[in-house]
């Protein structure tokens, strides 16, 4: 194999999988560097005890809270990264979010480009991932330039009820764009057969919208492209000016080989990225590579996430759960003019699943009781970037998180309004009002919300700006002090607004596949030019 190449990608999944597919048809000589391999495919991936209570695909690496505490990152490395994984809710940012917005607990800050310019590149990663929605529903839909080209995932009864509830309450309950290759017009021959074991699973059938299917292995039918899987980089090299990478350090097998770019691309995932150039250091670079600003692992965000269970007397029988959605309160309400958040659901919890985590158990009732009678809420607000929330490296080289949660206000009232809302809920026939138990954590660890290890939305550790002093990447997301150096998965975000992030991450990396491929062109006109002047032309 050669050991040169135009464009190195190091990480498949959100960022680097949708990058490798915007370059491949280019014919330029694309390394893809990924430390994990594929998924197994066999039953396990379906299975709620294998995923959730063993942890059986989850890294097995540990970190360190900034006490010097353990904690075992949930997270993934595979060929797909997150993605085989995640529940594929796949939404744009408000376009609100792109600007400065004040909250109850500080200012979210601007985005070095507007909504406009990352719009076309939304219509085409939802094309591209299959995203089924509907626009125009929920009030805080941004402007779009195309309909969805799927129909949006319909909703079992249970979910259909709550929605007809909650608008009759007055909101505007939608359903949620999702990437799962859902025919329902044609069920037989649909590919996704709608489970119970989506959201944190791969899937078995490969009908979910995640990197590795959509886009790496399509890449990889290119010639041009080669992916080495089991290659964890450590570190990379520049030049002695410290203006460009020239190698990138791989460990594979035991082995350490190398790889030199024109071009190199980090991906690994915000933390994973952050420590990466963290560990990069050179005489150059001497707190970390591109790290002049000392920004470089810091702003870590992550959001406030919370799953609530709404408990009732009836059961719920809903397979497929992740299908409504609620945005009446991102940006606040008549009572409280702060941003608050966003409510969904997460796939339908089990019994099995319960038992992995410390779950407050209702009064009289058993966890397997409690899976089958219950709405499993996500909530998501957002949290704001602080530069004391940050990735270091420890003195063996090990990742230190270190997060002191902020903006916690919108989120309680966030909480509240759900409580309210379930309270409303229209009479059971059977129960009457009697029938809705209340809304019970899923989760204990870090008072209602998701422990630190639950780093599923990381962003932020690397981010874009106009100022080399207050940021690491250019509006481009190319490194101030690196020339060919681009970062394209979520570190790049300077704020994270309050819906689920992989979207965003898809749509980025397309734009930034324009810029390198504009830059990959010129650079080739420049040779054929320069070939052309030395034979005489
Ligand atoms: C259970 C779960 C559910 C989720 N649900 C949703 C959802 O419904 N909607 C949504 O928008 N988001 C969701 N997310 C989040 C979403 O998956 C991430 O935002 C997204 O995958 C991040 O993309 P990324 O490119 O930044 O990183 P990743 O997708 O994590 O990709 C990083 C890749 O880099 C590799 N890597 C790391 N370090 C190195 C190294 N040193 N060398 C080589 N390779 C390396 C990793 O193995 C990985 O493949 C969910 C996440 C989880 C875990
Ligand atoms: S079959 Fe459909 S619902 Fe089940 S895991 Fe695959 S994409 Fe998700």
């Amino acid at each position: 194999m050669s050991a040169h190449f135009d464009v190195i990608i190091i990480g498949s999944g959100a960022g680097g999988g949708t990058l490798a597919y915007r370059l491949a048809p280019s014919g330029a000589r694309i390394l893809l560097l990924e430390r994990g391999d594929y998924v197994p495919r066999e039953k396990d991936n379906w299975s709620t005890r294998a995923v959730n209570v063993e942890g059986k695909y989850a890294a097995k690496e540990t970190w360190r809270d900034s006490a010097g505490k353990e904690l075992h990152p949930h997270t993934n490395y595979w060929v797909g990264g997150n993605t085989k994984f995640y529940g594929a809710a796949l939404f744009r940012l408000r376009k609100e979010d792109f600007g400065e917005l004040p909250h109850h607990g500080g200012v979210s800050p601007a985005w070095p480009i507007g909504y406009d310019e990352l719009e076309p590149y939304y219509t085409e990663a939802e094309q591209l991932y299959q995203v089924h929605g509907e626009r125009g529903v929920d009030p805080t839909d941004p402007p779009a330039s195309a309909d969805y080209k799927y129909p949006a995932v319909s909703h079992e009864p249970r979910i259909q009820q709550l929605s007809d509830d909650w608008a009759r309450l007055g909101c505007k309950p939608f359903h949620v764009p999702l990437g799962i290759m859902l025919d329902e017009r044609n069920r037989r021959e649909s590919r996704c057969i709608r489970c119970d074991t989506c959201d944190g699973h791969p899937c078995l059938v490969s009908a979910k919208s995640d990197a590795q299917v959509v886009c790496v292995d399509p890449a990889l039918q290119h010639p041009n492209v080669t992916l080495v899987t089991g290659a964890y980089v450590s570190r990379l090299e520049t030049s002695p000016s410290g203006r460009e990478v020239t190698t990138v350090h791989v460990e594979r097998n035991g082995a350490r080989e190398r790889y030199r770019g024109d071009v190199v691309v980090v991906s690994c995932g915000a933390i994973n990225s952050a420590a990466l150039l963290l560990r990069s250091t050179n005489d150059r670079h001497p707190r970390g590579l591109a790290n002049g600003s000392d920004v470089v692992g810091r702003n870590y965000m992550g959001h406030i996430n919370s799953v609530l269970m709404a408990l009732s007397k009836c059961p719920n029988p809903t397979v497929f759960q992740k299908t409504l959605g609620l945005n009446d309160f991102y940006f606040g309400s008549k009572e409280w003019p702060h941003p608050m958040g966003h409510i969904s659901f997460v796939g339908k919890l089990d019994g099995v699943t319960l038992s992995a985590g410390a779950p407050a158990i209702a009064p009289g009732w058993t966890l397997e009781q409690m899976g089958k009678h219950s709405l499993d809420f996500w909530l998501t607000s957002e949290d704001l970037p602080d530069p004391d929330n940050r990735v270091t490296l420890d003195r063996d080289g090990r990742i230190v998180l270190s997060y002191r949660v902020n903006n916690e206000e919108g989120h309680q009232r966030l909480t509240d309004k759900l409580k309210s809302l379930m309270q409303q809920q229209s009479r059971c026939a059977v129960h009457g009002h009697e029938c809705h138990q209340g809304l019970f954590s899923r989760n204990l660890f870090v008072g209602q919300r998701i422990p630190l290890a639950g780093v599923a939305h990381q962003n932020g550790t690397i981010r874009f700006g106009h100022d080399p002093r207050t940021s690491v990447l250019d509006p481009t997301c190319r490194a101030h002090e690196v020339d060919n150096l681009y970062v394209v998965d979520g570190s790049f975000f300077p704020s994270s607004g309050a819906v689920n992030p992989a979207l965003t991450i898809m749509a980025n990396a397309l734009r930034v596949g324009d810029h390198i491929l504009g830059r990959l062109g010129s650079r080739r006109s420049d040779a054929v030019a320069a070939a052309a002047m030395g034979a005489g032309v």
